[in-house]
């Protein structure tokens, strides 16, 4: 016998149909001798609903009302939940974050969790109950509901599996594991029955939306098991056992690169001409900071005739802040020109196989080179190379990259 928490996300619970096919679900795990905590997403569409709606009244609400409102798609879904469970005779019980007291701290949309209190789950599942919690929220220390970014019912997931010290946590979607790539986009991509921490960390650091990048951390900083399966394969586990995030191990290392992961929500500055002197760096990136813009890659150029180029990346969300911050900053330092690109993506290739094998970024540009992709940035990590391209490329870069190293054959 075993705990598990399993974690389903909007698609998994996205309509009446869907979350009794989840209570069937949970009900074959329980029939077979398991304690199950389950954590749902609200339905698909619905946090994006509700926040619009916000929007839709003020553009600037502000963050403590947002969260209270978009909170508030879980609630609904552990509920029927629950109700689809107790129709079929299984004691259940729902909870919001707050009422199991999932603490996180007042970071408002992105509250990251402190503690989690298990006492109330563990008395449920003495009891013989299946627990279902609201994933995505918490509550701060002053009782104020606060939600963990988007996609944040993963790391609720895995931050209870860790807390209770459960056997697995089981990540429910509507693909059945991580594949080499996002498989919308290449629809050859490949399942990986394992893939290390690391690895999913960077893909999900790098735009693989398939986990929420701090449910990864906090599965390796404790050691959760933690699986990527679908919600939609009816047959038995073993047949579909789904992605295992686990550990390196000897054999793991044989693929030089796991997959391609890609982010379109960035944008490019450049400042150019700007003297070259100590602190210049500072002068430029300190106000993009201070007005609280968050800033990806950095590419200074070697200085020629006593100026400098400097390009940066941020969220595409913030483009048209960061050009306006930019614009104050070159009149500040003398700079002769900003230049920026909206629509540009980052593709990556990643794999712990690089540590020990050269010549993966030649292949890369190589391949990019043939189909006449011009690249605008690289940069790279011990297991990472990172490109930004125009956004245009994106699918073709993908595609080009996926079979230039071989993704799409069996490992
Ligand atoms: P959920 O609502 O269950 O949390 P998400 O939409 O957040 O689901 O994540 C699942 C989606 O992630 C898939 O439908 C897929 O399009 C996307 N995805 C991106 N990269 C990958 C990848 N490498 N492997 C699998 N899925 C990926
Ligand atoms: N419902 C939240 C979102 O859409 C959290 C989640 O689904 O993980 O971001
Ligand atoms: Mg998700």
């Amino acid at each position: 016998m075993a705990l598990i928490v399993q974690k389903y996300g909007g698609t998994s619970v996205g309509t009446v149909e869907r979350i009794e096919k989840v209570a069937e679900r949970v009900m074959r795990w329980r029939a077979a001798g398991h304690d199950i905590v389950v954590v749902t997403s609200a339905m698909s569409g619905e946090t994006n609903r509700l926040l619009g709606m916000a929007k839709g009244i003020d553009a600037n609400a502000t963050p403590r009302e947002l969260d209270m409102l978009a909170a508030t798609g879980e609630q609904v879904t552990i509920a029927l939940l629950a109700i689809a469970l107790q129709k079929r005779g299984q004691e259940a019980r729902s909870y919001t974050g707050g009422q199991v007291r999932i603490l996180t701290d007042d970071a408002h949309t992105k509250a990251r969790i402190r503690e989690i209190d298990t006492q109330r789950i563990r008395d449920d599942l003495r009891a013989g109950r299946v627990v279902v919690v609201a994933g995505f929220q918490g509550v701060d220390d002053d009782g104020n509901i606060t939600t963990l970014g988007r996609g944040g019912s993963d790391t609720s997931g895995v931050a209870l599996a860790a807390a209770l010290k459960a056997d697995e946590c089981q990540i429910y979607t509507d693909v059945d594991g991580v594949y080499t790539t996002d498989p919308r986009v290449e629809p050859k991509a490949r399942r990986l029955d394992k893939i290390t921490f690391e690895e999913m960390l960077e893909m999900a650091s790098l735009g693989s939306k398939v986990l929420q990048i701090r449910s990864v951390e906090f599965a390796g900083k404790y050691n959760v098991p933690l699986r990527v399966l679908s919600s939609f394969d009816e047959g038995a586990f073993e047949d579909h056992p789904g992605t295992l995030i686990t550990y390196e191990e000897n054999g793991m290392e044989e693929a030089l690169i796991s997959g391609i992961a890609f982010n379109r929500d960035e944008a490019q500055l450049t400042i150019k001409g700007v003297p070259d002197a100590p602190g210049v760096a500072y002068r430029i990136l300190g106000p993009i900071a201070d007005a609280n813009i968050e800033v990806d890659m950095i590419v200074q150029n070697i200085g020629a005739d006593g100026t400098t180029d400097m390009t940066f990346t941020v969220h595409r969300n913030d483009y048209s802040k960061a050009m306006d911050v930019l614009e104050g900053v070159a009149k500040d330092v003398g700079a002769r020109q900003v230049a920026g690109l909206a629509n540009i993506v980052k593709v990556s290739v990643v794999g712990v196989g690089m540590r020990s094998h050269a010549g993966i970024a030649s292949t890369m540009f190589a391949a990019l080179a043939r189909e006449g992709i011009n690249i605008h940035m690289i940069s790279t990590s011990e297991i990472k190379i990172s490109v930004v391209l125009d956004e245009k490329y994106l699918e073709l870069a993908v595609r080009t990259l996926h079979e230039a190293f071989g993704l799409d054959k069996a490992a």
